[in-house]
This record gives structure tokens, C-alpha cells and sequence, in this order.
């Protein structure tokens, strides 16, 4: 991997990046990935120049992945418009009149199906077969996003907005606006309100925010399951909300905050004056860590299994690929493994040998689910999600190339 100032030569094929400058706002989400692992947070965010003119490195979507956020962007679109419309219930008449308007739930959920699958067209790092099953699997799951939109809404609670406020004044502006359109959020509720703390440089997107007189309640949807880091955030929208003197003039202080899950609710306790005092001087200090790391050259590499494992810029860490082993023995049948070598000679129709690329030795029987694989003999490969085969007739390790495995071309090392 060689470096110019701002820029990665990773060694694979169209794989030049040029690195992010540390953003002006960070997010939760933003700010705990790279503190996970500050090399995956720059090469996932990177521009690719020689690979596409899309924002970072392609990602290789999973229809479970997609499906999550279909519910999720449905959701949003659905209580917005309740939000917006001042309903008091999303079983009140007002709320049935609202949803006519959008055309109903369904077609709300299909429009969503459909913008989160169009960014796969042209994501080089999904051929046409891989597409369209991930487009057949997720319109199939249409019903079932439609029922779970509808759980979602059953449970959500709104509070009605004074007669003749305008949306324009609240928080509905900045989420189309960003951190420099917001308002005084008012009374009622207001769906992906944009919170900012100024002097951290940190900005959230609430899910709900619900402001009846004195009272402020903070609501997020998650789509997959409870994990202890939707409590962490929550906090941080608490801590938002207290900060964002536009949103928040009066300093109102946040009286719940619930992380709303398919089927129950969680409510996750609200940290108290000290607790938030004690979470703005860490935040800061993440931040500043996080800051010096992207003006690194290259940030740091971590490492580890639990990292790496479905990591999806792993074929451009060369910190990942010191540590992967070419000893296959270890390995069990059935399980995935990711392997680099070189191609060797053809061995039948569907079956080419690997050879370790220093000392040309056979090290790999690989076959292959095609007799035109995306690789030729002399290639310098790096294979991802490889599965392993028992053969009790080979006298070296065997290995299918699946229709989900990906391959690399190594340019140089
Ligand atoms: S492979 Fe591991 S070390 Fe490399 S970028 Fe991904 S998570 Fe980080």
C-alpha cells in the first residue's frame, strides 16, 4: 500500500483512494466506526476515481440490510407527514386521511423498495445476476415490510400541534435543510429533527421528537435487534438536545427516551445534568481523537477478528491480509475463509489451481460455479468468502468460488 498526502495507492485494481478530511459535523454512527477501526471508516468513505463516481467505496449490499431500511425509510416518510399533519394518533381519522394522501401504505412501502434498490444499478461491485435476485428477494418482502411499518405506527405516539403553527418553523426544515436550517422546535411532533452541538461539531437525526408543554420525548426506531450502543446514542440525542440553543431555546429537558423496536419498546433512563457534563468531555475528547486520525497520511489500522470478519474494504487493508493465514488445514468443511495467491494452470472445466504467490507451489484447488471465472492463469488474486470443501480424494485443500465470493486483482503489493 503506497501513500501520496491525502491519497491511498491500495494495490488493487481501479483502487486508488482519495482519503476523507475529518468532516464538519460527526454523527454517532460516524464517530463509532472510526473508532472501531479508523482505516475501515477512511477507505468505506474515500472517493474512488478509477472505480466509479459514487460517494466512497460501493458497498455489497445484503437483502436483510435492505430490507431493514426500507422499514425504516417507510417509517420516516409515514410519520413525518403524520407529524407534519398534527395528528394526535395514527388511529385517528385525520391519520387515515393522511395516509390516503401518500396512496396508501403499501405503495408508500413499494416507492421505498424501490430507492433503496435503484443505488444498486450502477455499483460495480454487483453484476447483473447478483441484482436482480437481491431485487426479487426484497419485493417478495414488501408484505412483510408493510406489516412491520404498521407495528411501528401502532405503538407511536403523537402530540398535536398548536392550530396555525407552520411546519416551516420546526425541525422538519433542517431535515431537509441539514445543521444550518434549523428552528425553534415548538409544541407537537417532530419527525427527523436535526440536532446540533455546536461546539462539539456533533449533529443527530431524531427519529421523533415530541414536545407537549414542559415534556420532551425522544424516539428512535431500530429495525434489528437490541444492542447496548442504541442506549449509548440515545444519550447523545439527550445530550442534543440540551445543547442546540436553536432548537431548543428554553433548554426544555428531555423527560424519556424510548428505543422502539419491532415489537416492545425499551426505555432507556435519561442521564441526568452530571451524567450529561461527563458525556460532552469525553464526546469531546473522541472527537479529537477522531479528528487527528483522518489527518493522518493513512489512519490506523485495528485489527482484529471481530473487525475484520465483515469488514467491507478488507481486500484494500494490506494490515488484514499480514494476517491471513495460507495454511488451510485448519479449516473445516463448509466454513468461509478469504485467501490471496496466485492463479495457477486450468485442472478441468471448473477447477483452476492457487499457488502461493512467492514460491509457486499448488496450495489451492479452486472450482468454480462457472467455466468463464472473473480471473485468468498469471493473476495475482485476492478472494473473499470462499468455502471450504472436504475431498477426501484431493491431496491439497479445495475451495468453491460461490456466487456471493468476490476476486481482486492485485496490482501491486
Ligand atoms: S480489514 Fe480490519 S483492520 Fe482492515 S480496515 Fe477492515 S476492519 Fe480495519
Amino acid at each position: 500500500m503506497t501513500q501520496a498526502a491525502g491519497t491511498i495507492d491500495t494495490g488493487i485494481a481501479s483502487s486508488r483512494a482519495s482519503l476523507p478530511s475529518p468532516p464538519n459535523y460527526w454523527s454517532y454512527s460516524s464517530l463509532k466506526e472510526v473508532e472501531a477501526c479508523p482505516r475501515r471508516y477512511a477507505l468505506a468513505r474515500a472517493t474512488y476515481p478509477d472505480l466509479w463516481d459514487g460517494r466512497g467505496y460501493p458497498s455489497l449490499p445484503s437483502t436483510p440490510a435492505l430490507f431493514g431500511d426500507v422499514v425504516h425509510g417507510a417509517l420516516e416518510v409515514v410519520v413525518k407527514a403524520l407529524a407534519e399533519a398534527g395528528v394526535e394518533s395514527p388511529q385517528a381519522v385525520e391519520a387515515t386521511m393522511v395516509l390516503r394522501d401518500l396512496g396508501g401504505l403499501t405503495s408508500v412501502v413499494e416507492e421505498m423498495v424501490t430507492k433503496k434498490l435503484a443505488p444498486l444499478e450502477g455499483n460495480p461491485r454487483l453484476d447483473l445476476d447478483r441484482r436482480r435476485r437481491i431485487a426479487r428477494e426484497l419485493r417478495a418482502q414488501t408484505p412483510d415490510a408493510r406489516v412491520q411499518v404498521q407495528t411501528y405506527l401502532s405503538r407511536t405516539v403523537f402530540a398535536p400541534r398548536p392550530t396555525g403553527s407552520s411546519s416551516m418553523r420546526d425541525g422538519s426544515a433542517a431535515a431537509r435543510g441539514g445543521a444550518s436550517a434549523r428552528r425553534a422546535l415548538g409544541e407537537g411532533s417532530h419527525a427527523e429533527a436535526v440536532l446540533v452541538a455546536e461546539e462539539l461539531r456533533l449533529l443527530g437525526r431524531i427519529d421523533l421528537l415530541t414536545i407537549a408543554g414542559e415534556s420532551v420525548d425522544i424516539a428512535d426506531y431500530k429495525t434489528g435487534v437490541e444492542a447496548p450502543g442504541h442506549h449509548e446514542q440515545l444519550r447523545l440525542y439527550a445530550l442534543l438536545w440540551d445543547a442546540d440553543r436553536q432548537s431548543n431555546p428554553a433548554r426544555l429537558a428531555t423527560a424519556s427516551l424510548t428505543a422502539a423496536y419491532r415489537d416492545h419498546d425499551v426505555d432507556v433512563p435519561v442521564p441526568s445534568s452530571e451524567d450529561l457534563d461527563a458525556l460532552r468531555v469525553s464526546l469531546s475528547a473522541q472527537i479529537e481523537r477522531a479528528d487527528a486520525e483522518l489527518r493522518l497520511g493513512v489512519p490506523t489500522p485495528l485489527p482484529s477478528p471481530a473487525n475484520c470478519e465483515w469488514c467491507a474494504v478488507r481486500h484494500l487493508c494490506a494490515a488484514y491480509w499480514e494476517g491471513v493465514t495460507r495454511e488451510l488445514t485448519a479449516i473445516g468443511d463448509g466454513e468461509w475463509f478469504d485467501y490471496e495467491g496466485r492463479i495457477g494452470k486450468q485442472n478441468g472445466q471448473r477447477s483452476w489451481w492457487v499457488v502461493d504467490p512467492e514460491t509457486g507451489i499448488d496450495q489451492l484447488l479452486l472450482r468454480t460455479t462457472s467455466s468463464t471465472p472473473p480471473f485468468a492463469p498469471g493473476d495475482h488474486v485476492r478472494l473473499l468468502g470462499l468455502r471450504y470443501e472436504l475431498d477426501p480424494e484431493a491431496h491439497t485443500p479445495v475451495a468453491l468460488l460461490t456466487a456471493s465470493s468476490e476476486v481482486f486483482q492485485v496490482v501491486s503489493s
